[in-house]
């Protein structure tokens, strides 16, 4: 049954099995910290499982922004589009931000969570320093591009590409061989990324049983005013808002979006990082739901890096939430000072676990709420970290479709096939043809040109 079963459906069962072993671990106390289960099988096992899946995404990520936004910039057919689709994406994303932040202050006013509890913690929050927003903008332009993709500095590597293919642009025709070689490239990367995906089953089992094996369910309901309205504001944002902004702005079906978003989903879930996700995103938008390159490699490490609306749902809530504990009124310019920080705090902020709470205490020093009360959701951060990334990607994939339809840069044939996409899958095999024909290639030096990579 495995064997016939697709793959959207073995991550799914491997999904559900991860959380239901990892609780069983937690809840029976067999994986409590230092015993057999937890050293040996859950760090051990599927801590090395886990740690190897991240790491094979993100492996993926900075060769895969770079050659393929080379290859989008290259192939938008008309330089003047780059502009507009930038200012377009940015517009939105900012916007779908503002929504967002707005949902969770809204649903924590209306339940007015935390008025009248008193809880304290142990927990010690010491706040990083979240990096100043000039010195974000100064280094949109890398001084050295190579320390930049080392760091994986998503704005700066987008400048970097993006000035590439224009460059290339510009050398024009002679630079023709060049294209075609960076196209074949991009395709033996996305060929990766298949692979990755096709252990992914495997990968996202590890990830989870790891994941709820420590965290557990205990301190939910200590704090189920606080996870049961953010847990609601990010639904309501993702299912509604975000639903009706596509169907309003691009006219397409929300249930094959939905559908087709389930994969790219599950990895933001058990990975926690927008940024590891980049592959699988990029891949579903252009090869399931039929976005141009030249838009999606864009359009989508972009979002990862500026677009956060699950994260500002969070800080939302947790203002309302930590300011109610405090006894602290909110006045409405403190809400919109809240809003405006969170927008802006995302933009400097790459998509990787937990940074969340480093934007937190920015908007927290900002209106001037007691930066320690973070310490208050620290221990259900993590498994809310997941839950909101899972609809941080759902936004950038969600405007990136919006922005390519409007563009008519989205092959809409792609989008309403079920099953596009899915026929490419690694099973170990190897076509013998292929072989042969590279094995005659480097021993005669001869090969047949046209070779049809898709
Ligand atoms: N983990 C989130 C992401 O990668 C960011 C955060 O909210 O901490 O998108």
């Amino acid at each position: 049954m495995w064997k016939n079963m697709g793959l959207t459906g073995k991550i799914l069962v491997a999904m559900a099995l991860g959380i239901a072993l990892g609780l069983f671990f937690n809840l029976s106390g067999l994986g409590a910290e230092g015993s057999f289960v937890d050293t040996y099988i859950v760090q051990g096992l599927f801590g090395i499982i886990g740690k190897l899946f991240v790491n094979s995404l993100k492996m993926l990520v900075v060769p895969l922004v770079l050659i393929s936004l080379i290859c989008g910039v290259c192939g938008i057919g008309d330089i003047r589009l780059l502009g507009r689709v930038g200012g377009k994406t940015f517009a939105i994303y900012m916007m779908t931000t503002a929504l967002a932040i707005a949902t969770a202050i809204g649903l924590g006013s209306l339940f007015g969570i935390g008025t009248g509890m008193t809880i304290s913690s142990d927990a010690n929050f010491e706040a990083k320093e979240a990096p100043p927003l000039a010195e974000v903008f100064a280094n949109i332009i890398p001084s050295n591009p190579i320390s930049a993709m080392a760091n994986g500095d998503m704005l700066s590597i987008i400048f970097f590409a993006i000035l590439i293919g224009i460059s290339i642009l510009m050398v024009g025709k002679p630079a023709k061989g060049l294209v075609q070689s960076l196209e074949l490239i991009n395709e033996v990367i996305l060929k990766m990324v298949t692979i990755i995906m096709n252990l992914a089953p495997y990968g996202v089992f590890a990830l989870l049983v790891k994941a709820m094996s420590e965290l557990g369910l205990g301190l939910i309901g200590q704090l189920l005013g606080y996870v049961a309205v953010l847990v609601g504001s990010l639904a309501f944002h993702y299912f509604i808002t975000m639903m009706i902004v596509l169907k309003v702005f691009s006219g397409l079906s929300i249930k094959t979006f939905l559908a087709k978003m389930r994969e790219v989903q599950i990895f933001a879930f058990s990975t926690s990082s927008s940024n590891a996700t980049i592959p699988v995103t990029l891949r579903t938008v252009t090869k399931r739901m039929g976005v141009n390159n030249s838009v999606a490699s864009f359009t989508v490490p972009f979002g990862a890096t500026i677009n956060m609306d699950g994260t500002a749902i969070m800080q939302g809530t947790a203002t309302i939430f930590i300011a109610n504990i405090y006894g602290i009124d909110l006045g409405i310019t403190q809400y919109l000072t809240v809003i405006l920080m969170s927008v802006l705090a995302s933009i400097g902020t790459a998509g990787v676990p937990g940074v969340g709470l480093i934007m937190l205490s920015m908007v927290f020093a900002q209106v001037g709420l007691p930066i320690e009360g973070i310490g208050l959701i620290l221990g259900v951060d993590r498994l809310l970290d997941m839950l909101r990334t899972a609809v941080n990607v759902g936004g950038d994939a969600a405007v990136t479709t919006i922005v390519a339809k409007s563009e008519g840069k989205m092959d809409l044939a792609v989008f309403g096939d079920p099953n596009a996409g899915t026929k490419d899958v690694f099973d170990g095999h190897i076509d013998p043809e292929n072989e042969k024909e590279f094995s005659t290639v480097l021993n005669d030096g001869k090969m047949g040109s046209d070779y049809d990579v898709r």
